[in-house]
């Protein structure tokens, strides 16, 4: 059993704030910032360029890859660190389509998260008219995967809602029609458990800064299939992902494996935060963790609806077809959800009146559930929201 006590005494939240937003920022893992400083004194610092080798720099977008890998049902060697979360849809669904020649369309749903989309967008316009992004609704996946498709490009858990879909039969439905599938797991990784190779998902990407806790701008991964990987042209041919860089050849051949994803030069102190991270996520299970976010979730829900009857459910009931968030509708929620911060729970507001609250129970227990219902009940049935200040729109909501 993961000793989530223990978990959660290694994370540095803020005194008294109860914090409900890893699924869009994880916290500071505590030894992150011994990490970082020696990744920095240390290494940098001392070793400069000799880094790349003393230091095995070049090395730990594999390693820490594989680390993450474990959490999502990734054979070992499949996943690759680098660049964010929209460079890798890019180069997935180019590479999926390629490995679908005869075929133009890729299919999406309209409650996926919108740089998917827009990359997918300019990707189809670069390579030509007769490609076309359809965007259905997410109950109508299903029925709209027909032979006609190329791609089928989802996100697992909906970013507003939490709704998730069902990998395996999805995917099963997709090969069965002659359909590549992307999934990105932006709220999935270390959210939930995934099995990627038990669902036989050909690519999937997702970013390491929400429930991974790697910091802002960490870095993202992406996985291809064994059975494709060596068949998959990366679109993004960068040195890194040459089959020799040093060898500096005017040509582009792509590497072996999985590291042909790679594009560019790492982030590496951003990867010394993930490694700290990935220390805690080594010793624990992702069974372990859906069990307790499903029972925070589900103590959220009841504490909410019990006291608060102004704000509707938004997530879907049944905690076993929900990530690891819930949202409340509200008419005025993006002021209610400023009211509630100010308070010292943190969450957030997505357009057009969804307060989402993620449950991450490597540092969220019952207490901290109870304790944010109060909160939010103060504010709601106080209308403690209904003040000047909480209705001005920042830039990041
Ligand atoms: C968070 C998120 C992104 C963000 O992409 P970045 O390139 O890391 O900014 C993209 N897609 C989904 C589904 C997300 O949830």
């Amino acid at each position: 059993m993961t000793d989530f006590a223990a978990t959660k005494a290694m994370f540095d939240l803020p005194e008294g704030m109860i914090y409900l937003d890893g699924n869009s920022l994880g916290p500071l893992p505590k030894t992150a910032k011994a990490r970082v400083a020696s990744m920095i004194e240390d290494e940098w610092g001392q070793m400069l360029i000799t880094g790349w080798n003393k230091a095995g720099w070049m090395q730990q977008p594999l390693s820490i890859g594989d680390r993450i890998g474990r959490l999502i049902g990734a054979e070992p060697g499949h996943v690759v660190m680098g660049d964010t979360l929209s460079i890798k849809v890019y180069q997935a669904v180019a590479s999926a389509l390629e490995l679908n020649p005869t075929r133009r369309v890729v299919l999406s749903d309209n409650g996926n998260f919108p740089s998917d989309l827009y990359i997918v967008q300019g990707l189809l316009k670069s390579l030509g008219a007769d490609f076309e992004l359809r965007v259905v609704d997410p109950e109508d996946v299903a029925a709209n995967i027909t032979e006609d498709l190329a791609v089928l490009m989802l996100t697992e858990v909906d970013y507003r809602t939490g709704r998730m879909h069902d990998m395996k039969a999805l995917t099963e439905l997709a090969h069965a029609k002659g359909v590549m599938t992307v999934w990105d797991l932006a709220h999935s990784a270390g959210a939930v458990p995934v099995d990627l190779a038990g669902c036989q998902a050909d690519f999937a990407v997702g970013c390491s800064y929400k429930y991974l806790n790697s910091g802002p701008g960490g870095p993202a991964f992406i996985y291809v299939a064994p059975r494709h990987v060596d068949a998959a042209r990366p679109a993004l041919s960068g040195w890194l992902g040459h089959e020799a860089p040093f060898a500096f050849d005017l040509d582009y051949r792509p590497g072996t494996g999985i590291e042909r994803m790679r594009v560019g030069t790492p982030p590496m102190i951003q990867l010394a935060a993930l490694d700290a991270s990935m220390e805690i996520w080594d010793q624990v299970e992702m069974a372990d963790v859906r069990a307790k976010s499903i029972t925070l979730c589900d103590r959220f829900i009841a504490g909410i609806e019990a006291s608060c009857p102004e704000l509707t459910l938004a997530s879907p009931r049944d905690g076993t077809t929900r990530g690891s968030q819930v949202s409340f509708a509200f008419e005025e929620g993006y002021a209610a959800m400023q009211a509630v911060i100010a308070r010292g729970v943190i969450g957030d507001f997505r357009a057009p009146d969804i307060m989402r609250f993620g449950f991450t129970p490597l540092y969220i227990d019952d207490a901290d559930v109870d304790g944010a219902v109060a909160i939010i009940a103060d504010v709601m049935n106080n209308r403690l929201w209904d003040r000047p200040e909480y209705k001005i729109r920042a830039a990041v909501t």
